[in-house]
């Protein structure tokens, strides 16, 4: 018999007769004669509901505390999930993170999954009931609950389908699949019907949160097929996949962008080894993630180094530059926060020249400076004004035809 592991996010599960059309799609599959786990979301806004609650009480709750309880919001779908099985006539058991035994490590608020414990989930399977688990959490070694990062419900599902062995994992969703960029900003987007491993890792880790970017990893790793899908509607939606002669020969999977990230300079320092270290250094001891870095050299024997890192540790950083701008004698700090990444993305380009100058060449059309730049062998980003993020993404769109399948298209 075939084992499923289906994972519903929280426009999914957002309302009662949400969750009962997820119990329909439940029955189906059990119908269809495949074992089901569920792995389930809490309803959309609830996480930002309880988070919003603890900054009330303090701004900066402890991390701990903080897992306690936006963990909650999951241990409510699965009961209602549950329940709706079973008002059906399908024994069903709901468990947290913690009850399954998904061992994670105590790294609060991001926490990696270790080992998963089957057993009772396989108990349960080969009695004929659904089990319908809980995402985002898990337990340390201590006992503390902990969560899995912002969208972590895609982990917990394809890490609970590699320890499992299952036959597919399937992330339904509010969208049928993976588009060319987000449909909600280009109205022309097209699904896709695979895209490899390697891809979706690169546009998720590049901004497009349809799927976590550590669920993609874990899916590559332990070669976990998995597909995305909408609750709402039937259809194929998009297979993760390896590589294979079979894909599309498209130069350009997909068009990714990041609204988080926000950009740093310091100008006028003098110029000399060890300078990045300098001033990287603390930004670094100070655990803040440094996304893209330019250097210009200056004519006058200094340089001016740009960076970019998360909007949330934008004021942070502007702190330590500050700081070490005095310490080094430059000249000026500045920051912006009003920008975005956007990156095109595709295996093809590995063997075909001119993308980047493609690329530039369309943004300068529409008259959008560029204030960095960074490559890949897979792709290319570009930090832009924010206020040319739709424009951006629509012109490369167009000029990389992505809403025409590529010839040969293998499907
Ligand atoms: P869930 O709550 O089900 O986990 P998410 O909001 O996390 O759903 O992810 C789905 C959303 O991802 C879509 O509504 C869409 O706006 C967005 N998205 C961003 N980039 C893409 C893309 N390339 N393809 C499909 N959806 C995308
Ligand atoms: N509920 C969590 C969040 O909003 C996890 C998830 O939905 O995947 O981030
Ligand atoms: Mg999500």
């Amino acid at each position: 018999m075939a084992l499923i592991v289906q994972k519903y996010g929280g426009t999914s599960v957002g309302s009662i007769e949400r969750i009962e059309n997820v119990a329909e799609r439940v029955m189906r599959a059990r119908a269809a004669g495949q074992d089901v786990v569920v792995v389930l979301s809490a309803m959309s806004g609830e996480t930002n509901r309880l988070i919003g609650l603890a900054r009330e009480i303090n701004p900066r709750p402890s991390e701990r505390e903080l897992d306690v309880l936006v963990s909650t919001g999951e241990q409510v779908t699965i009961a209602l999930l549950a329940m709706a099985l079973e008002k059906r006539g399908q024994p069903a058991r709901s468990y947290t993170g913690a009850q399954v035994r998904i061992l994670t490590d105590s790294a609060h608020t991001k926490a990696r999954i270790r080992r998963i414990d089957t057993d009772r989930m396989r108990e349960d399977l080969s009695a004929g009931r659904v089990v319908v688990v809980a995402g985002f959490q898990g337990i340390d070694e201590h006992g503390n609950i902990t969560t899995l990062g912002r969208g972590g419900s895609d982990t917990s599902a394809v890490a609970l389908a590699a320890a499992l062995h299952a036959d597919e994992c399937q992330i339904y969703t509010d969208v049928d699949g993976v588009y060319t960029t987000d449909p909600r900003v280009v109205a022309k987007a097209r699904r896709l019907d695979k895209i490899t491993f390697e891809e979706m890792l690169e546009m998720a880790s590049l901004g497009s949160k349809v799927l976590q970017i550590r669920s993609v990893e874990f899916a590559g790793k332990y070669n976990v097929p998995l597909r995305v899908l909408s609750s709402f509607s039937e259809g194929p939606g998009t297979l993760i996949t390896l590589e294979d002669n079979d894909m599309e020969q498209a130069l350009i999977s997909g068009i990714a962008f990041n609204r988080d990230e926000a950009q740093l300079t310091i100008k006028g320092v003098p110029d000399s080894p060890g300078i990045a270290y300098r001033i990287l250094g603390p930004v670094a001891e100070a655990n803040v993630e440094v996304d893209m870095i330019v250097q210009n050299v200056g004519v006058d024997a200094t340089t001016d180094l740009t960076f970019t890192v998360h909007r949330n540790d934008f004021e942070k950083a502007l702190e330590i530059l500050r700081r070490v701008a005095a310490e080094l004698g430059a000249r000026e700090v500045s920051g912006n926060e009003q920008i975005v990444k956007v990156s095109v993305v595709g295996v093809g380009m590995r063997s075909h020249a001119g993308i980047a100058s493609r690329m530039f060449k369309t943004l300068a059309d529409e008259k959008i400076n560029i204030h960095m730049i960074s490559t890949s062998e897979i792709k290319i980003s570009v930090v832009v004004d924010e206020k040319y993020l739709e424009l951006a993404v629509r012109a490369l769109h167009d000029a990389f035809e992505l809403d025409r399948a590529p010839n040969g298209a293998g499907h």
